[in-house]
């Protein structure tokens, strides 16, 4: 099936988890592991326990570890974790702006570009900095759309040990929000608003913590 035809059924079966593993299995065959990733994100908000999502969830996950594995990443020390990302994230922020620490010494932007399209699209984020991040330390400044897809990214990197550190991000221009179930953008504020209670994606329309869900959702007009 071809991605127009899964975009079709999308269309006129969006409750349907079965249209989104399809349009994450097109994706798998291209390799495109992120996008793939949505798909069944959106699969699983229809049915969280639906097995083909959560088979196709489990093959992505272990692509991903297969990448991470394959890379001569030097410098890294796949920390213990003592906490969990949810605690990281209480006494860590979370911000658009992203530094992955320990990384390898003779990696360029491009493959560090590369290597964060494994876990985002590439037009989701932006390679800011590569190299001496610390006296010590070598590692990459990832700037991403959203704190959503900074999140998501995150999260993946320090349940593999990764060293993650969030650190200030100022808006540049106009901001415009982006529905982190269904991708829509919103030109306002207010529109956004209106479009969560309405977002035939989002599983959970009445319990959103409003102005939460807009700092998340914000990126740069221009990003
Ligand atoms: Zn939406």
């Amino acid at each position: 099936m071809a991605l127009e035809d899964c975009d079709k059924c999308i269309e006129l079966n969006y409750a349907n988890c079965q249209v989104h593993n399809q349009k994450a299995a097109v994706y798998f065959e291209l390799t495109e592991y992120a996008r793939g990733e949505l798909s069944i994100r959106q699969a699983l908000e229809v049915d969280e326990n639906d097995t083909t999502a959560n088979q196709l969830l489990g093959k992505l996950r272990e692509k991903q570890r297969e990448f991470q594995n394959a890379l001569p990443l030097i410098g890294i020390a796949f920390n213990r974790r003592q906490m969990s990302f949810d605690q990281f994230l209480l006494e860590n922020p979370a911000t658009r702006r992203v530094t992955f620490v320990e990384m390898d010494i003779k990696w360029k932007s491009y493959e560090y570009l590369h290597w964060l399209s494994v876990f985002c699209p590439p037009e989701e984020f932006r390679i800011k900095f590569a190299g001496k991040v610390s006296a010590s330390d070598y590692g990459v400044l990832a700037e991403f759309r959203t704190i959503f897809c900074a999140i998501h990214v995150a999260k993946q990197l320090f349940d593999m040990g990764l060293n993650v550190e969030f650190s200030a991000h100022i808006p540049n221009g106009r901001q415009l929000y982006r529905c982190r179930h269904c991708s829509q953008s919103s030109e306002t504020k207010l529109l956004f608003h209106t479009h969560l209670q309405q977002c035939q994606a989002n599983p959970a329309q009445l319990q959103i913590d409003f102005e939460k869900e807009a700092v998340f959702s914000a990126y740069d007009e221009h990003f």
